[in-house]
C-alpha cells in the first residue's frame, strides 16, 4: 500500500493547528507531522497517542524549519502574534516559512491569515496581527507557493477569556467590552474552523489559489449577550464601549484591537454560506455556549 502523503501542522499543540492536526488524524487520507518547540508537553504527547509524527520545530529557525518540512506534501500555518506581540517577528517567521515551502516544492500550504489593513486602508488603520499575516500572505503570492489563504474569524472561545463578560463596577449585572457598535461581527469555533481547513487539503483543486473568509454566524455584541444572559442566567448587556474608550484601556494590545474593530465593523468578507456548504456542522454561537455551559459558568 502507498504510503499516505505528510501534512506539516503548525500550531499543532493548541488552538487551530490543535483542530487541524486532530481532523486530519480523525480523516486517515493523511499522515500527520506535529510540530512544536517542546516535545514533551502534554499536548504534543497526546498527539502522538493519536498517530501523529511529533517533531520539533521553531519558526525562528531556518534548519529546523528546513528539517522538519523535508518531504511533507503540505503544511498548514499559523503564526502567533501574541506570543511575542512582535508585528516584525511574525512576519520574520511567516516569510520564511513561506522560502522553505517553496525551496522545498511543497504542493499546498493552507495559511490561516487576516488582512493587511494598513494597506487596505491607506495607511488609516494599523492592526499589526492582521498588517503581519496579510504581508506574509502577499509573499506568498508573490514567490508562488501554492497555497489557500484563510480568514478565521474571532473565536467563540474568546468569550470564554479574553472577551468574557465583566461584572459592572455600578450594578448586579456583567458587560461584554468590545467596540463594534451595532455592527454584527462575524465568529467560529476555532475547532471548527480547524475541520474546514483540515478539509481543504482532501480537495486542492477547488482551494490553491483562493482566498476563503470563515464565519460560522455574524451577530451584533447585544445578540452575543442576549445569548449569554439566557444561558446563564445572568443580565448580560453590550457594554456599548466605543474605539476611543476602549484603546485607552490598560489592556494588551488595546490600540490595535480597537483597529481591528473599527476595521471589522466594515465587514470584511466573511462567508457564511460558504462556511456552511464547507462544514454542514458547523456550530451557532447558541450551541458552543449550551455546549460549554460549565466552563461559562466557570468564567
Ligand atoms: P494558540 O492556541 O495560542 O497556540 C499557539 C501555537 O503556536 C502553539 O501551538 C505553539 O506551539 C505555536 N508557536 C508559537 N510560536 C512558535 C514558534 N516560534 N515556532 C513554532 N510554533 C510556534 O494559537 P492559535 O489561537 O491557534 O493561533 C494564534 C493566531 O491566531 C494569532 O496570531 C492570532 O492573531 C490568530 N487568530 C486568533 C483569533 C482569535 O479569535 N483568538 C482569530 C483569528 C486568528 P508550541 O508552543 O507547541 O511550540
Amino acid at each position: 500500500m502507498a504510503s499516505k502523503k505528510v501534512i506539516a501542522v503548525f500550531g499543532a499543540t493548541r488552538a487551530q493547528g490543535g483542530s487541524v492536526a486532530r481532523s486530519l488524524l480523525d480523516g486517515k487520507h493523511f499522515a500527520v507531522r506535529a510540530l512544536t518547540r517542546d516535545m514533551t508537553k502534554p499536548s504534543a504527547l497526546a498527539l502522538k497517542d493519536l498517530g501523529a509524527e511529533v517533531v520539533k520545530c521553531d519558526l525562528d529557525d531556518e534548519a529546523s524549519l528546513v528539517a522538519a518540512l523535508k518531504g511533507v506534501y503540505g503544511a498548514f500555518l499559523v503564526t502567533n502574534f501574541w506570543e511575542y506581540l512582535d508585528q516584525e517577528r511574525e512576519v520574520h517567521q511567516g516569510k520564511l516559512m513561506a522560502d522553505v515551502a517553496k525551496h522545498l516544492g511543497l504542493k499546498h500550504v493552507v495559511f490561516s491569515s487576516l488582512e493587511y489593513v494598513h494597506k487596505l486602508t491607506g495607511g488609516k488603520l494599523t492592526v499589526p496581527h492582521f498588517d503581519s499575516k496579510g504581508e506574509v500572505e502577499e509573499y506568498f503570492w508573490s514567490i508562488g507557493v501554492p497555497m489557500t489563504s484563510v480568514r478565521v474569524p474571532p473565536y467563540f472561545e474568546n468569550f470564554l477569556g479574553v472577551w468574557k463578560p465583566v461584572k459592572a463596577s455600578d450594578g448586579d449585572y456583567y458587560t461584554l467590552k468590545l467596540p463594534m457598535g451595532d455592527a454584527p461581527l462575524d465568529s467560529i469555533s476555532f475547532v471548527d474552523a480547524g475541520i474546514i481547513m483540515s478539509d481543504m487539503f482532501n480537495s486542492p483543486e477547488e482551494f490553491i489559489g483562493k482566498t476563503v473568509g470563515l464565519s460560522a454566524e455574524a451577530l451584533t455584541m447585544q445578540q452575543y449577550a442576549d445569548i449569554l444572559a439566557k444561558n446563564l442566567g445572568k443580565d448580560i448587556r453590550d457594554s456599548k464601549i466605543t474605539p476611543e474608550a476602549f484603546e485607552k484601556m490598560s489592556i494588551l494590545g488595546a490600540k490595535g484591537l480597537a483597529n481591528m474593530c473599527r476595521f471589522l465593523q466594515k465587514r470584511p468578507d466573511r462567508n457564511i454560506e460558504l462556511t456552511r456548504r464547507l462544514y454542514p456542522k458547523v456550530k451557532s454561537f447558541q450551541q458552543f455556549v449550551s455546549e460549554n455551559l460549565e466552563a461559562f459558568k466557570n468564567v
